[in-house]
């Protein structure tokens, strides 16, 4: 072991005995750098790849709490139709108010909830097969505030 290895062994015994003062530290540094963070955080949040993983990630969750679906197959689902409607072909990936994850048979006639089930449309489209079966739930739809 050489002397770096054991100072960075003695610093996080350290800090583990001394966890109120490390905690007091963090606090005076975000106090200090309070903007800064902010700004920071809401840089990060903004982005289109975490606006674009919270939306599948409340989509998996709202939709298939039952279902074997994960959010990764869903991503994975939008990935492979190229980012685009499955029935008019309109790019939908980087609009977040227009994409509705559809299932093909509505779970209420049976339909799994299971990859082989669910497509992603855009709102139209979404809408349209809404109407066509007017008392199914085919869709929910993403929450507006995230996108
Ligand atoms: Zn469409």
């Amino acid at each position: 072991m050489n002397n770096t290895e054991r100072n960075a062994i003695k610093r996080k015994e350290w800090r583990r005995n001394n966890r109120d003062k490390v905690l007091a530290q963090k606090k005076r540094y975000r106090d200090k750098h309070k903007d800064e963070l902010k700004e920071r955080a809401k840089e990060y949040s903004s982005s289109y790849e975490v606006k674009l993983q919270n939306t599948i990630t409340r989509s998996a969750r709202a939709c298939f709490e039952v279902g074997t679906l994960t959010s990764d197959e869903i991503h994975n689902l939008l990935i492979g139709q190229g980012g685009l409607c499955n029935s008019c072909g309109i790019e939908i990936s980087h609009e977040l108010n227009n994409i509705n994850l559809d299932h093909y048979i509505p779970t209420s006639l049976g339909g799994k909830n299971a990859i082989e089930n669910v497509q992603w449309l855009c709102g139209d489209c979404n809408k349209k097969k809404g109407a066509n079966a007017p008392t199914e739930q085919l869709t929910f739809f993403i929450n507006k505030d995230n996108a």
